[in-house]
């Protein structure tokens, strides 16, 4: 049987940044990752937002974040959670796709997917002209044309923020309400460089090397707009079932817990874009990961 001191799910930034935190308090740190280490981040091309690091590549400060943990000790396991309890000792006991661990503590830092349209062109133009973050790529399309997809807070909160940088900012949403809150519709509404498409859904996304079109699909028919860019906000998932019945997830399936990462499971933290927050951030990940950490070693100290 595996053992370990803080066992780790997600190789995104909080995951990695809590490895680094937990091995800098002598902890053995086991970090578990079904896909490709980096999370979300090796999507941006140019990270401009990280505070000291301007201009930062995403896949090679993803690079450079796993280098740094296992250096100092962690290690990475590609294997895929498969089931997580706790026993009446304190100890969990996590069975992956390359067999049982037992851990003292558990950090989740498997944050958010973004929902996609799941038009044509959508995954052929990623990071080439479609992208799921205005903070994060926005500044590409400066003085350019941009649409973003959505109708929430997110979607009008992108576009608000796209009208500031871009010439020209369509919104897309699929009926005549917004989610959003009435004062950001306002604002969307006074907004002289947005246009609204009401009743409009995403039928393609057009290009070549990089995209160039978004065709809708609207009462009339087809319609075709020429852009840069285009912003899809149409929500996040969080995919923590597996921890359901250990803790408390709200109706949106995040992990209930605070600026102190603990779930309501005493020994389970919740690190980054999985736990409820205001801002899901680059930065606040990797607080959340150093934070986590610091508090499961802590846990681990008063209990074991
Ligand atoms: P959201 O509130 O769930 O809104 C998603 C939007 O995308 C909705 O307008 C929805 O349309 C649309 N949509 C969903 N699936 C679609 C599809 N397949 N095709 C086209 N449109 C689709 O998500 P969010 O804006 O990311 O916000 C998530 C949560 O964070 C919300 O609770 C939000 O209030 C909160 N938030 C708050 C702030 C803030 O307080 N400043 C900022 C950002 C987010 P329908 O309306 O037709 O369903």
């Amino acid at each position: 049987m595996r053992t370990t001191d803080i066992l780790i799910v997600g190789a995104g930034t909080a995951g990695l940044t809590a490895a680094i935190y937990g091995c800098r308090s002598a902890m053995k740190c086991t970090v578990l990752e079904r896909e490709m280490y980096g999370g979300q981040i090796i999507n941006t091309t140019d990270i401009e937002n990280y505070p000291g690091m301007p201009g930062v590549d995403g896949a090679q400060f993803a690079t450079v974040l796993h280098q740094q943990a296992e250096d100092l000790g962690t290690e990475v396991l590609f294997e895929d959670l498969i089931s997580l309890e706790k026993g009446d000792d304190h100890w969990f006991t996590a069975v992956t796709s390359g067999g049982e661990i037992r851990a003292k503590a558990v950090i989740a830092a498997t944050g958010a997917r973004h929902r996609k349209l799941g038009c044509e062109g959508e995954d052929k133009f990623l990071a080439r002209g479609v992208s799921y973050c205005a903070t994060c790529d926005g500044a590409f399309y400066r003085g350019k044309t941009t649409a973003v997809v959505g109708g929430g807070n997110s979607a009008l909160e992108e576009a608000l923020y796209l009208a500031g940088i871009c010439e020209k900012v369509h919104l897309i949403h699929r009926r005549d309400t917004f989610r959003a809150h009435k004062k950001t519709v306002e604002r969307v509404l006074a907004a002289p460089n947005i246009e609204v498409h009401y009743f409009a859904t995403t039928a393609r996304i057009e290009g070549d090397k990089k995209v160039n079109a978004i065709v809708l699909n609207v009462p009339e028919g087809e319609k075709r707009i020429e852009l840069d860019g285009i912003f899809v906000a149409i929500g996040l998932a969080p995919e923590n079932q597996q921890f359901a019945h250990l803790c408390q997830l709200d109706e949106t399936g995040y992990f209930v817990a605070g600026e102190d990462c603990r779930t309501t499971c005493e020994g389970l933290f919740a690190a980054g874009d999985t736990r409820q927050k205001p801002l899901r951030q680059l930065v606040t990940a990797a607080a959340d990961g150093a934070v986590a950490a610091s508090l499961a070693a802590a846990y681990i100290g008063e209990n074991f």
